[in-house]
């Protein structure tokens, strides 16, 4: 459902992504690994289509369409979600009006009713249940004053209530402590897993690999896809690390 093929793209004139190609299939949970500064944040930008990242060669097809003819709003529309490794905080909004506005814009760009002040809040309480976070905080304003974790499952709350056909998720379990981990990992199967629907899963640890089970896991090196294997790959560069897993290859 995902083809990216020989991707290029550059953040003020400086090459990130060199070459990048990497399919996922519908159903499939795809993890990413790889060092620091490999491109991975990025590779997850140009996909949802942040300004500043210039895509100079390659293509990216979702659902057979041409992801990066679109605008961000548009492929958000089109079932593509971003989790991001920083989220962003939100003075002056409340979690509830913004993902209610999010909620509705997508469902009015797919010719769908909006849904009622009522229905978004039945909604948002039974995502909330599924991720254990406080209903209370969607009440607050959007990340201000949240902890690490939180923010997390707030914005897994929020994936949820979007409920996508694919999620880039960027080190979702970065900052959560261990019951958090799980909660989210199991959250990401509940809303994720399912015969049509893709993720691509950029982590550093086995841990979220244990609970959210990949199908798939590649390497990300230097702006490029250097290897992809199954989940025994991420034990193996759990165990050796990546220089000596990429030295083999
Ligand atoms: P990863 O997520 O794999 O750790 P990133 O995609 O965040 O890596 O970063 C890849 C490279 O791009 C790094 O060398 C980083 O310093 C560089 N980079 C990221 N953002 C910018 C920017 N705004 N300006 C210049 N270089 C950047
Ligand atoms: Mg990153």
């Amino acid at each position: 459902m995902l083809q990216i093929t020989d991707l290029h793209a550059t953040i003020a004139d400086k090459p990130i992504l060199k070459g990048l190609s990497l399919t996922v299939a519908a159903g499939e949970i795809h993890a990413i690994m790889g060092p620091n500064g490999a491109g991975k944040s990025t590779l997850s930008y140009v996909l949802g289509g942040r300004p500043g990242y210039e895509v100079t060669s390659g293509s990216v097809l979702f659902e057979g369409q041409d992801l990066l003819a679109l605008e961000p709003h548009e492929r958000a529309a089109s079932g593509l979600f971003l989790g991001f490794q920083y989220p962003v905080e939100i003075p002056g909004v409340s979690n509830l009006q913004f993902l209610r506005e999010a909620l509705n814009s997508q469902r009015t760009a797919r010719g769908q009713e909006p849904l009622s002040g009522g229905e978004f809040l039945k909604l948002a309480r039974e995502k909330a249940a599924l991720l254990k976070l406080d209903p209370e905080m969607l009440k607050r304003h959007v990340n201000v004053g949240f902890s690490g974790g939180e923010k997390k499952r707030a914005e897994m709350v929020q994936m949820g209530i979007l409920d996508p056909t694919f999620a880039v998720l960027d080190e979702t379990d970065s900052g959560l402590d261990i019951d958090a981990l799980r909660i989210v990992g199991e959250g990401i199967n509940a809303i994720m897993r399912a015969s049509g629907k893709g993720v691509l899963l950029i982590t550093h640890y086995q841990r979220l690999l244990d609970v959210v089970r990949p199908d798939r896991v590649s390497i990300l090196a230097d702006g490029r896809i250097v290897r992809t294997g199954g989940p025994e790959l991420a034990q193996r560069l759990e165990n050796e690390g990546y220089d000596a897993v990429m030295e083999a290859a």
